[in-house]
């Protein structure tokens, strides 16, 4: 296949360069520096039985090929797929498998992901037991005769709990399993699962790779090529491609990868600190502090931690809602990875489907908040936390003191 951009490997160059270059030449008949979109349903052959390398544009578009070119080459890989969206290339990936297989999952993936398997695959006869992948045990002892892959998240949404990504590698290929993991949150620039040994990586790049909250995207990524064939037949026969804008938008967006992802880290972190301090939050998950209980994990598999940070305010629902409600640059939203920050309630909003005698004890409770932190100033980040916590603080006080009464009845 002859390409509009030369395909010259850049793998010894470092991230941020490759993230610039790869997949990206100039244009050879205009010298246009930025890869064009290509807004074109099909490709004028030469005569027949030939042509550029381009027929049709659900099977090949040049945009779209750059960007999984820069995807592949940021994950360590030689092959990407972008996708329509990130349950697009799920569901790609899952197209691997026949009915009767069995699939092993992180019990706390992307619920959309959960909705795929249970209510779609399942009538086709596909098989899945949802462990907790941060047990090796569990893992290795939900695999039967049958499992054909294992599909796990890390850090998974909202608690942020991690896998061992090259210990269940290491159990997978031992028993000739395959392994998919969804890097959404950590992103190449933070942790590079085919490095680690899994076999296949998928992306929804709606989140950090596009960056910018203005496209639904998704991508998929391996080092095998007659793997990488099987998968690029299946979504071409199934059709589920991105259009040539919103992959010209991603592969803009993944130019700044690195340097967004070091702001949202910094923020992240001084918020998290900030949170952990605080006398009216109960607790804080984030990989980087040293109080997440898989901290050594997450410095072991990942170059960072993110820009998710969960908390659990004290005070309940009441409080939760004091907090999503008046908060001035938190955004209520779903969704993450965007340079805009964002708040969440994920018992009312992304985890309300799962009964409350459920959710609770995976730690989903009435407090929890997620924020998906922005590259904004740190300063006016924290500025609004501050706020929202003091009226909760004030509400504890007025209930506190509205209860003496009443107790002295
Ligand atoms: C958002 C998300 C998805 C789904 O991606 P879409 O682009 O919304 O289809 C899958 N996995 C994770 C971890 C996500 O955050």
């Amino acid at each position: 296949m002859s390409k509009q951009f030369s395909t010259q490997n850049k793998q010894d160059y470092g991230f941020t360069t490759r993230a610039i270059h790869q997949g990206q030449e100039a244009c050879p008949s205009t010298g246009s520096l930025i890869t064009p979109i290509y807004q074109t349903s099909t490709f004028v052959q030469d005569e027949l039985g030939k042509n550029k390398g381009y027929q049709y544009a659900r099977s090949h578009n040049p945009t779209r090929q750059a960007l999984e070119e820069c995807l592949a080459s940021l994950e360590g890989a030689r092959f990407g797929l972008a996708a329509a969206s990130g349950l697009a290339a799920v569901s790609i990936v899952l197209d691997l498998l026949q009915a009767g297989d069995h699939v092993v999952v992180g019990e706390d993936v992307y619920g959309g992901v959960y909705r795929l398997f249970e209510r779609v695959l399942r009538k086709f006869n596909l098989n899945f037991t949802y462990i907790d992948a941060s047990n090796l045990e569990a893992v290795e002892n939900a695999i039967t005769p049958e499992t054909k892959l294992v599909w796990i998240e890390s850090p998974t949404n909202p608690l942020l709990k991690l896998a061992d990504i090259r210990a269940i590698a290491g159990i997978c290929q031992r028993r000739r399993i395959r392994l998919c993991v969804d890097n959404t949150f950590a992103t190449p620039y933070f942790q590079r699962p085919l490095e680690l040994g899994a076999d296949i990586v998928v992306h929804s790049t709606t989140k950090y790779l596009s960056g910018h909250s203005d496209i639904i995207g998704g991508a998929i990524i391996c080092d095998d090529e007659e793997l990488f064939s099987e998968l690029k037949f299946f979504q071409n026969a199934s059709g589920a491609v991105p259009g040539p804008f919103d992959c010209f938008l991603a592969l803009r967006g993944v130019k700044t990868l690195a340097l967004r992802l070091r702001e949202h880290e910094r923020n992240a972190t001084a918020i998290a600190r900030y949170l952990e301090n605080h006398s009216q939050v109960e607790k804080v998950y984030f990989p980087g502090l040293p109080s997440h209980p898989q901290f050594d994990l997450a410095k072991s598999q990942m170059a960072g931690f993110g820009g998710v940070v969960a908390f659990v305010v004290k005070g309940g629902l009441e409080a939760a809602r004091t907090v999503v409600n008046n908060t001035s640059l938190f955004q209520l939203a779903e969704s993450l990875g965007g340079v805009k920050s964002l708040i969440c309630h994920p018992a009312t909003m992304t985890h309300a489907p799962i009964p409350k005698e459920v959710r609770e004890p995976l730690g989903i409770v009435d407090g929890l908040i997620r924020l998906s932190v922005g590259i904004e100033e740190s300063k006016d980040l924290l500025a609004d936390l501050e706020f929202v916590l003091s009226l909760c603080s004030n509400q504890t006080q007025q209930e506190s003191q509205s209860q003496v009464p009443v107790a002295a009845q």
